[in-house]
């Protein structure tokens, strides 16, 4: 019998309506199971480690990803894939954050929640959950994990977690991956795409990293910004990374200023990574003459990659590898994102 471990931290999943306020609040494990009892009916043996208390995703930052990449690498070995419920809010943050985290890993880590709560008659958690579970105990035919990565699972389809974006507060659909194809499909049958997962190689372990450092910024782009903005915020003590959102292409205002207050801060050892506000396409610096001075100010391509990736993969690498961190935003580390070929 194959063994999932479900480590719930919380989210709407976990939520019942209050028979007095009527409001939703987070139930305690013992009545969440309850209103899925087909959780332990199947052929698939499911343990679950809980927070305690469950919390909104909201509350969700560096140390409970902590807490649950080292449920996964303490357990490792005993199980052969893992659940992680989680709110919908920030999932996509946490999700990306394990995939940098969890190096060499060769077993399904599937991230799920719910629009509605658990306890309402319409609610989506059954399905995500039942399917996520049947998902990270996935075997072919040699006995090996068929999509051995961080991914999201909702509605009927697994993403990639580190290409995942949450799109919508209210349908059903919440996630959508712009820049990377489903890694599988649920209708009757669940419907694989091997050649797009992402193995790691086999005969290395799984390597934990836990450190972040969380002295980054976003610094969004729009028509009119000002300076005194900008440089208040290039000069924040101790930043160490910025994310960059730009216009279409990777594109910014030619105005002086900004090339000026942008390498000065590459120059202060500032790591400054161009991300487009568009969610489907690529950064391509250089194509129009409005790129060319971020990239004379020291400003790095982040391709394709979505914020929630790459803050997390920032965070992660100036906590651990400070001095690998510039080189290592500028690549593929955990097929996060897709780097041009002539860049
Ligand atoms: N606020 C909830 C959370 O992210 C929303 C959800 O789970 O869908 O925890």
């Amino acid at each position: 019998m194959n063994k999932v471990l479900l480590i719930s931290t919380g989210g709407t999943i976990t939520m019942v309506r209050d028979r007095k306020t009527g409001a939703l609040i987070p139930a305690d494990m013992e009545t969440f199971k309850a209103y899925l009892p087909e959780l332990f009916a199947g052929d698939i043996a499911v343990d679950i480690e809980a927070f305690y208390p469950l919390i909104d995703s909201s509350d969700i930052g560096p140390e409970s990803w902590r807490r649950v990449a080292e449920m996964v690498y303490e357990k490792y070995d005993a199980y052969d894939g893992f659940v992680v419920l989680h709110g919908t809010d920030t999932m996509s943050y946490s999700a990306s954050a394990l995939s940098f985290m969890l190096e060499n890993l060769n077993k399904p880590v599937v991230f799920t929640g719910s629009q509605l709560p658990v306890g309402v008659l319409r609610s989506d958690a059954k399905e995500n959950l039942l399917t996520a579970i049947e998902i990270a105990a996935a075997k072919d035919e040699d006995g090996n994990a068929i999509v051995p990565e961080v991914t999201i699972y909702f509605e009927d389809r697994l993403f990639r977690a580190n290409r995942t974006t949450k799109r919508n507060a209210e349908h059903f659909s919440a996630f959508n991956s712009y820049n990377y194809p489903a890694l599988a499909k649920a209708g009757v049958h669940i419907t694989y795409q091997p050649h797009l997962v992402r193995y790691s190689d086999p005969h290395l372990p799984l390597t934990l990293h836990t450190k972040f450092d969380t002295n980054v910024a976003v610094l969004k782009l729009f028509p009119g910004i000002q300076q005194n903005i900008v440089h208040a915020l290039l000069r924040t003590h101790g930043l160490k990374g910025v994310v960059l959102e730009t216009f279409g292409a990777g594109n910014a205002p030619s105005d002086r200023w900004l090339y000026r207050e942008l390498k000065s801060a590459v120059e202060r050892g500032v790591i400054i990574v161009n991300k487009t506000q568009c969610n489907t396409g690529s950064v391509e610096m250089g194509l129009y003459a409005v790129s060319l001075n971020l990239m004379k100010a020291g400003v790095i391509s982040g391709y394709d990659i979505t914020t929630e990736a790459l803050l997390t993969k920032m965070m992660l690498l100036l906590g651990e590898m400070p001095e690998r961190a510039k080189e290592l935003l500028g690549k593929d580390i955990r097929g996060e994102m897709t780097v041009a070929v002539d860049n």
